[in-house]
């Protein structure tokens, strides 16, 4: 710990460091605000959007363009707008020219991401490491920049081949597409082409309509069907404390007990729908950690989870997407983490675990999210109580692993991007690296797809990079491997409602927090070290 923040070095060398991380957070902020404030648009007219709902149309600003007479619609690189044109417009040109447009924003973030590798390489060094990534990786679960790259390779192998067959058949749905319209084909998939493609590959072999799921997912019967799962798998009692006074009269506090013993574990808040000023996303917070006190007793923790589901009315019921579940368990699985932690110190309490570790728990129970078993427990349609049917399930689940090997590919160029950028030994300012053109070519590399000839620089709206994720963007993969590591080898084994497993999981990966290291407490849970089989079974590999 001293060592890394330098605590060993002259002073000279001490003041180099803290001004190499005060311009550090200069430009991260600097990067991040010149993507906020780009508000460039582009304009289509309705035709050019072919394919779109109506709904994308109302209440749109448009205009007359004065060269052609024709209304054009205003089109931003938000994502509201962005995805629905990158996977709905028919037009290949349409989606191009907003693809390009996109790429092509906030040039200036270049030149900060340059000056901010060479400061990252510059501060490694003053502190004794080979490269940044060195130094970012002590103390993560990956350790070095040989295990990640091991991590990567392996996956990368295994991905291609279902990759290839992916995009082949992206690529004969587009020859049949285009070519019924009489256009000259480019036999290959374009980045603007991935989700179009992908949409229609998806209507075409699974047809899931998620309109017509929502309504198996009322949002009272899937709350408490969730806060049932929860209970029953971990062997607590959650229960409502009447008339507490929290920030609004929508939060809801919860006291938890073992079931067993009867005895206190907690609190836990739950604030689930939407209000003005409220942050906007679903999200779980530690409110106080838990820890023991110097007199020897417990201080118990408290935890909140927020959400924004729609309040039902008295004549329409509130109906989630499969998505919204998911998201809602996942950040359930972070709320159990904090409250079932059992650390001495506050330090080390609940999800202040290794970064690459951090989801792997609440990984793992998204999966009870696509378990017919599961989910027919409190899936049942709004109007006719009837449970979800098991083969809408499995449909689903079909739907999920569709390109599942380019999706994953994609998540790996990312990382290797990433840790390329980072794991420079020399500085680059003795060997200039041109990271617009390393971010190009590894993406055609690794991800087969291409981004055309016009000059685009996507790497400058590549948000993580600048905002914590430098050397770190891997452990979105790396925790995924292990959480599917986790479910598969001992609750699809053992049985979801085992409660030996159930047990097992509360005390042994839950319990310790950040007082073991990530891959100590995967060896406890699995009784060996953990491999990436499950992960590619999970995705329909082998
Ligand atoms: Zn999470």
């Amino acid at each position: 710990m001293y060592k890394r923040v330098g605590m060993q070095l002259e002073k000279s060398e001490r003041d180099k460091l803290k001004e190499i991380k005060k311009r550090l957070s200069e430009l991260s902020i600097d990067f991040q605000e010149n993507i906020i404030k780009d508000d460039g648009v582009i304009w289509f007219s309705k035709n050019e959007l072919e394919g779109l709902p109506d709904d994308f149309f109302e209440g749109r600003t448009q205009k007359e363009d004065k060269e052609d007479g024709q209304v054009k619609y205003e089109v931003t690189t938000k994502y509201p707008d962005l995805f629905p044109v990158l996977r709905m417009a028919k037009n290949g040109e349409t989606r191009r020219r907003l693809q390009v447009f996109e790429a092509q924003r906030c040039k200036e973030n270049v030149k900060i991401l340059e000056e901010a590798v060479e400061l990252r390489f510059e501060a490694a060094k003053i502190l004794g490491y080979k490269s940044h990534a060195d130094f970012v990786l002590e103390n993560k679960m990956a350790k070095t920049v040989a295990n990640v790259e091991k991590f990567e390779k392996e996956l990368r192998e295994l991905l291609e081949p279902i990759a290839a067959k992916e995009l082949e058949d992206m690529l004969e749905l587009k020859r049949k597409d285009e070519g019924a319209k009489g256009a000259n084909v480019d036999d290959c998939i374009y980045v603007w082409d991935f989700r179009y493609y992908l949409r229609l590959l998806k209507e075409k072999l699974y047809n899931v309509d998620e309109e017509k799921i929502k309504e198996y997912f009322a949002m009272e019967n899937v709350v408490s069907g969730i806060l049932s799962i929860y209970q029953e798998m971990l062997g607590l009692k959650f229960i409502q404390v009447d008339n507490s006074s929290g920030w609004h009269k929508d939060a809801q506090l919860f006291e938890v007990y073992n079931s067993e013993d009867k005895s206190f574990v907690g609190h836990f808040w739950m604030d689930m729908h939407p209000r003005e000023g409220k942050y906007t996303h679903a999200a779980c917070w530690s409110l106080r950690p838990g820890f023991e006190r110097a007199d020897g007793s417990r201080q118990y923790p408290v935890s909140a989870i927020v959400a924004n589901l729609s309040k039902p009315t008295p004549t329409r019921p509130s109906l989630l997407k499969h998505d919204e579940l998911v998201t809602f368990f996942h950040e359930f699985g972070h709320l159990m983490h904090n409250i079932c932690s059992q650390t001495k110190w506050s330090r080390f309490h609940g999800v202040e675990v290794e970064r690459d570790f951090v989801e792997a728990p609440s990984q793992m129970l998204e999966n009870w999210c696509w378990e017919p078993e599961v989910l027919q427990t409190f899936a049942k349609h709004y109007e006719t109580n009837e449970p979800i049917p098991a083969e809408v399930v499995t449909k689903l689940v079909n739907a999920k692993n569709l390109g599942a090997g380019l999706l994953n590919l994609r998540q790996i160029f990312f990382g290797l991007f990433d840790l390329q950028l980072h794991s420079l030994t020399s500085s680059p300012k003795v060997n200039p690296i041109d990271i617009v053109k390393l971010y190009n070519d590894l993406r055609l590399q690794i991800s087969n797809v291409h981004s055309g000839e016009e000059e685009t620089w996507q790497v400058a709206t590549f948000g993580h990079i600048m905002g914590g994720y430098d050397s770190g963007y891997y452990g979105y993969l790396w925790s995924e491997v292990f959480s599917a590591d986790m479910f598969y080898s001992r609750f699809k084994v053992e049985g979801l409602k085992n409660k030996k497993t159930g047990y097992d999981y509360k005390n042994l990966v839950l319990g310790p927090g950040g007082s073991k290291d990530g891959m100590d407490i995967l060896i406890d849970f699995l009784g060996r070290e953990p491999n990436n089989v499950s992960f590619l079974k999970s995705i329909g590999i082998y």
